[in-house]
């Protein structure tokens, strides 16, 4: 369709007709884009914009190298990993490399929820046990398991009333505002769930597996306390249980500091499950375990997903690893993050509507507060942000249960210019008001 503001505003008219509501876009009124460009966006009106949400592209949009890769791939072969080929196990080893000697098994899916389903079936398998426990505030993927074990009230406003029998749900470890903060935070949430293990124990429905981010993305970054993942692993595994570690969002580099998010904890999970970065935003997907627990599979019958570990998807994630690698873009997040923390905290000390920042690297969360001593949550105020900034040529949305959450997580190319431009637009919006 042609690009005039009457052919767009058509054009979204025919996208709600026809595609399912349910599947709600950015904005009410969004701008078209059909192009971008590293960590920018370009409309059909010839705008640009600044991406900070696109931690699924995470080398940048349009990159030539993966373009190229994927065409030459396509015109080659695209088969199934039933067949042999040589990318299957390229992908696989060099995923091996990046994780801790404890792994030594991957299987390939094409997409986060895919991989948390596997990873729950796998932990299920192996342990015997059917009790899941989960934290508040979690956003896991949209398939049955994966549901399942998702509670935040902002994907899902009955999400609490509607977990299935065998989930149970810990309270989010979260040291600004929840239950217990400060330092101390991590030993107490983590004593909350060892209360939680035994209780479910002594009911006659011992946990088998605990599922947990690293750090809690979808409620804007928050730090896991220090001592909580490393406690709680030890409980969950001393009662014969498993560690899940979701890396669909933290993982790849993006923490900049580490590669994976449970680094920065000093653990090592039983499985971990990882897409979006995997493959720029072809569809990609991963489980990493040990063999024991992916032959307790076996026993349910053989695994097999046709898109998972294809020829293209495999050589496109042998290209994406390459790429972060020879453009050091783990270093850059590193770098660009620790801008974005001084700059954040610089605002801070001068717009009061700022309570915390969050997150590390380029995934980061600003958190708006009407009163930093109630910490009463801004939503509309996040949301009146987000639309200002958008007008002034920055896609930012809001997270987190309260809404009140800026989430900062653009493409790990994004450049200290690109940076400073957002610190810049953001402090222009707080000083104007909203
Ligand atoms: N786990 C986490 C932590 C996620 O953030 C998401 C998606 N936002 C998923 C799993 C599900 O991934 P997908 O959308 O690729 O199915």
């Amino acid at each position: 369709p042609p690009a005039t503001p009457a052919a767009d505003e058509a054009l979204l008219e025919r996208r709600t007709n026809a595609y399912d509501a349910l599947q709600s876009h950015y904005y009410e009124a969004p701008p078209r884009i059909e192009r971008g460009w590293k960590e920018h966006l370009i409309s059909t009106s010839g705008r640009h914009y600044l991406d900070m949400v696109n931690n699924v592209t995470s080398l940048g949009h349009g990159h030539p190298v993966v373009a190229e890769t994927a065409a030459r791939q396509w015109r080659r072969l695209n088969t199934n990993s039933r067949f042999h080929y040589a990318s299957v196990a390229e992908l696989s080893e060099r995923l091996l490399a990046k994780v801790p000697d404890s792994f030594d098994t991957v299987l390939l899916v094409n997409s986060g929820s895919e991989a948390v389903e596997l990873a729950l079936r796998l932990a299920k398998a192996f342990t015997g046990r059917e009790d899941v426990l989960c934290v508040h505030e979690s956003y896991h993927g949209w398939s049955l398991g994966a549901d399942a074990v998702s509670t935040s009230v902002s994907d899902n406003p009955r999400a609490l009333e509607t977990r299935p029998d065998w989930v149970h749900i810990a309270d989010a470890p979260n040291a600004y505002r929840g239950r217990h903060r400060g330092e101390g935070a991590g030993a107490a949430y983590a004593a909350d769930v060892v209360r939680q293990l035994q209780r479910l124990h002594d009911a006659g429905t011992p946990v088998g597996t605990f599922i947990a981010e690293p750090r809690n993305g979808n409620a804007g970054a928050i730090g896991t306390p220090p001592g909580y993942l490393e406690q709680v692993y030890a409980a969950v595994r001393g009662q014969g249980g498993v560690n899940i570690c979701d890396e669909v969002q933290m993982g790849y580099g993006r923490l900049g500091r580490h590669f994976w998010g449970f680094e920065e904890h000093g653990v090592v999970p039983d499985i971990i499950t990882m897409a979006k970065a995997m493959g720029n935003g072809h569809p990609l997907g991963a489980v990493i375990t040990r063999k024991e627990i992916a032959a307790a599979l076996a026993g349910e019958g053989s695994f097999f997903s046709s898109g998972g570990g294809s020829t293209l998807s495999s050589r496109i994630g042998v290209t994406v690893l390459d790429v972060i690698e020879k453009e050091q873009l783990q270093e850059n997040a590193d770098a660009v993050g620790q801008l974005l923390s001084q700059g954040f905290r610089e605002l801070m000390d001068r717009h009061a509507l700022i309570g915390a920042v969050h997150g590390m690297g380029l995934y980061q969360g600003v958190e708006f507060v009407r009163d930093r001593q109630t910490l009463e949550p801004a939503p509309e105020e996040t949301r009146a942000i987000c639309e200002r900034m958008l007008e002034l040529g920055v896609i930012v949305l809001p997270t987190g249960d309260r809404q009140n959450i800026l989430k900062v997580k653009p493409p790990l190319c994004f450049t200290e210019e690109s940076a400073r431009f957002f610190l810049a637009m953001l402090d222009r919006v707080l000083a104007e008001g909203w």
